[in-house]
């Protein structure tokens, strides 16, 4: 690619000059929300789902942003056709934009508005065969009733933490757990679990963000014949599970082999957990909002 057009705040500008002012309280507080999407053979996956959470955790923090949702639909597929991509990443960022240094979002006047579409770095092959070694950490996932989890916001610091710990235990990625020792989600993804031939994964309300794949797979899921239950469970439940998988837009479905040092199953990816993967992959390509009239994305696929 020649060179990387980024949206921010109504032009479309060169990466390099893509910058935003360090009074912004998106930098200086984590003010504001944003949104992680993926475009699958020149279509936007679930863009409407990504749009509504956004617009969601904007209004929850009284955050407005300055464009319809049709506005910003057309804004994002922009993107994506500005640098030409066919299979790619988007960042969407809504900022409470610049003010001065006391945190009070009033003196802030204009939201700001970023979208970036990156050509994926997908994540390696081998993750996919081998499957993750997943480990619970100390740091607790936020309460809802402190800061809702369901609020896609610019503090990001209590999953940073988890990821730390993580990294700090060598393991691939972090199992956190609500107050009570629940589980609810990993640092960037959801959990399911497998056990006798049920899906399981935790209802939202335990502290997980209801992630628009965990949706996705829930559906497909049903749709082949498997029965899916929300319900609470422990981490007791993940280590004698037949099957443990994480869900999310950049990593969309993946093995989880080993938890707090305890293999799941035989040790290896389960099948269906890869059958889910294989039937996601087949929906999003087929789905999606498309960036391209036909003859142009044949070209870029
Ligand atoms: N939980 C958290 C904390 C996340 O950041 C993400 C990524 N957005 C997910 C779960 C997965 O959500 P989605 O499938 O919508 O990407």
């Amino acid at each position: 690619m020649e060179s990387q057009y980024i949206f921010l705040s109504g032009e479309f500008v060169k990466k390099e000059d893509a910058v935003v002012s360090v009074y912004d309280h998106g930098f200086l507080y984590g003010d504001g929300v944003f949104e992680g999407i993926r475009v699958y053979s020149g279509n936007v996956f679930r863009l409407d789902a990504h749009l509504k959470r956004l617009y969601e955790s904007a209004h929850s923090i009284m955050l407005e942003i300055p464009y319809t949702f049709e506005e910003m639909t057309e804004i994002i597929v922009e993107t994506v056709r500005k640098n030409e991509l066919s299979s790619a990443y988007i960042r969407v960022v809504v900022s409470r934009g610049r003010g001065n240094l006391g945190l009070d979002p009033s003196t802030c006047s204009q939201p700001r508005v970023i979208v970036i579409a990156e050509p994926l770095a997908l994540y390696p092959k081998e993750m996919y065969e081998r499957g993750l070694k997943v480990g619970s950490v100390a740091t607790r996932r936020n309460r809802p009733d402190v800061l809702s989890p369901q609020i896609k916001s610019l503090n990001y610091l209590n999953n940073i933490l988890v990821k730390l710990e993580a990294n700090q235990a060598g393991v691939d990625e972090a199992l956190m757990l609500n107050d009570q020792g629940y589980v609810t989600e990993g640092s960037a993804d959801n959990i399911f679990l497998v056990k006798n031939g049920v899906i399981y994964t935790p209802p939202v309300y335990l502290g997980a963000l209801e992630g628009i794949t965990r949706n996705a797979i829930i559906d497909l899921a049903k749709r082949n014949g498997y029965e899916v239950r929300e319900q609470p469970f422990t981490r007791h439940d993940v280590y004698v599970a037949d099957e443990v998988f994480l869900t999310g837009t950049a990593v969309e479905v993946i093995a989880v082999i080993d938890v707090d040092t305890r293999k799941i199953g035989n040790g290896k990816p389960g099948q269906i957990t890869n059958h889910l993967l294989d039937e996601f992959r087949k929906l999003v390509t087929e789905d999606g909002v498309k960036c391209y009239p036909e003859t142009k994305e044949k070209a870029f696929v």
